[in-house]
C-alpha cells in the first residue's frame, strides 16, 4: 500500500490537471490517492475517471481554509461525498471571500510598489474562483522579480510582509461539520506549519476533538523527520488516526513527489483504515 492523501491540481494551486495528478501518482507507485484541492471539489470527477483508467483508488478529498486563534489552519476532508449540498454550500462560502481578498492583496502590493500583481496572479489561476497566494508568487517569479516562490513568500506574502492581508476563513467547527455532513473524515493538515505556541496548538487539537475530528497528518511533505516524530507522539497521546501526505503542488515547487513520503510509524492506526 502506497497512500498519498493530500495533493493539489489546477483546480486550486497545483500545476497539473486532476487527470495528470492521478497519472503521475500511478507512475510513482501510489495505490491510494486523495486529491485535496483548496476549498474546491470540482476536480474530483476528472480525477475519479482517470483513476479508473490507471487502476488506482481515488479518495475524494478537499483542503478547507480555517481561521483559528488568528492563524490560518488547513483541515483536510477525506472520503467525502463531493456532491453533498452542505459541503458544497460551505465551500462556496469560503471561496466567495477569496476574490475580494485577492483584490486586497493586489492593492497592498501596489502600495508597496509592485504593479499589476492581481492581473498577473489571475493569469496563473486556472480556476478564476480560486486565486491563491501561490498564484501571486508565480507571477513574481515569472517576471524575474524573485528567484522562487519560497523567496516571494518570505519577502512579500507571509504574515507581516507587504502583500499579506488579514482574512477570515471558515470556523473550525463549521469545516469539520461540512466534512462530516458529507460522510468524510477530518484531518488536521501539516500541523508543524502553524505559528502557534504550545498552548495554541493544544487548543487547536482540543477544539478539533470536541467537534469530532478524527485524524492528523503525521508524515507530510511539509514536515521534517523530527516534526513527524512530534506529531506521531501527539497522535498516540490523543488517539488520533494518522495520515501520510506529500501535499504535492508541482515538480518545481514541491520537495516531495507524489507517493514519495516516508512510511507512517507502524504502531499508528492509518486514516486509510477507514477507506481501504
Ligand atoms: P492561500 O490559500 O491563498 O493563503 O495560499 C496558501 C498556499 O500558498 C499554500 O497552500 C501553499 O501552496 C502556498 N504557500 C504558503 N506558504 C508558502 C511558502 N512559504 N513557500 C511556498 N509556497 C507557500
Ligand atoms: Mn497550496
Ligand atoms: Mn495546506
Ligand atoms: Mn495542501
Amino acid at each position: 500500500m502506497n497512500a498519498d492523501l493530500h495533493c493539489h491540481s489546477t483546480v486550486s494551486d497545483g500545476w497539473l490537471t486532476p487527470a495528470e495528478v492521478v497519472r503521475r501518482a500511478a507512475a510513482n507507485g501510489v495505490t491510494l490517492l486523495a486529491l485535496t484541492d483548496h476549498d474546491e471539489v470540482s476536480g474530483l470527477d476528472e480525477a475519479i475517471a482517470a483513476a479508473r483508467e490507471v487502476g488506482l483508488t481515488l479518495v475524494p478529498g478537499v483542503e478547507i481554509s480555517v481561521s483559528f486563534r488568528g492563524e490560518t489552519v488547513h483541515v483536510v476532508g477525506l472520503g467525502v461525498d463531493h456532491r453533498n449540498p452542505v459541503l458544497l454550500a460551505g465551500l462556496a462560502q469560503v471561496r466567495s471571500g477569496r476574490d475580494e481578498r485577492a483584490k486586497r492583496i493586489g492593492e497592498a502590493l501596489e502600495a508597496a510598489g509592485i504593479r499589476g500583481a492581481l492581473e498577473g496572479a489571475r493569469r496563473f489561476a486556472r480556476n478564476p474562483a480560486l486565486v491563491s497566494r501561490a498564484h501571486f508568487a508565480r507571477h513574481f517569479v515569472a517576471t524575474g522579480l524573485m528567484p522562487d516562490v519560497n523567496t516571494v513568500f518570505r519577502h512579500y506574502l507571509a504574515r507581516g510582509k507587504p502583500g499579506y492581508v488579514e482574512h477570515e476563513w471558515a470556523k473550525l467547527d463549521d469545516a469539520v461539520g461540512w466534512i462530516h455532513a458529507a460522510g468524510g473524515v477530518a484531518v488536521i493538515a501539516h500541523p508543524a506549519r502553524y505559528r502557534f505556541s504550545d498552548a495554541d496548538l493544544d487548543a487547536l487539537f482540543d477544539s478539533f476533538a470536541a467537534c469530532g475530528g478524527e485524524a492528523v497528518e503525521v508524515v507530510s511533505g511539509a514536515h521534517s523527520e523530527a516534526e513527524a516524530q512530534k506529531f506521531a507522539s501527539l497522535a498516540r497521546r490523543r488517539g488520533l488516526l494518522a495520515s501520510r501526505a506529500s501535499d504535492f503542488h508541482g515538480e518545481t515547487e514541491s520537495s516531495v513527489d507524489l507517493g514519495h513520503c516516508e512510511p507512517l510509524p507502524p504502531d499508528l492506526l492509518p486514516v486509510w483504515s477507514r477507506f481501504a
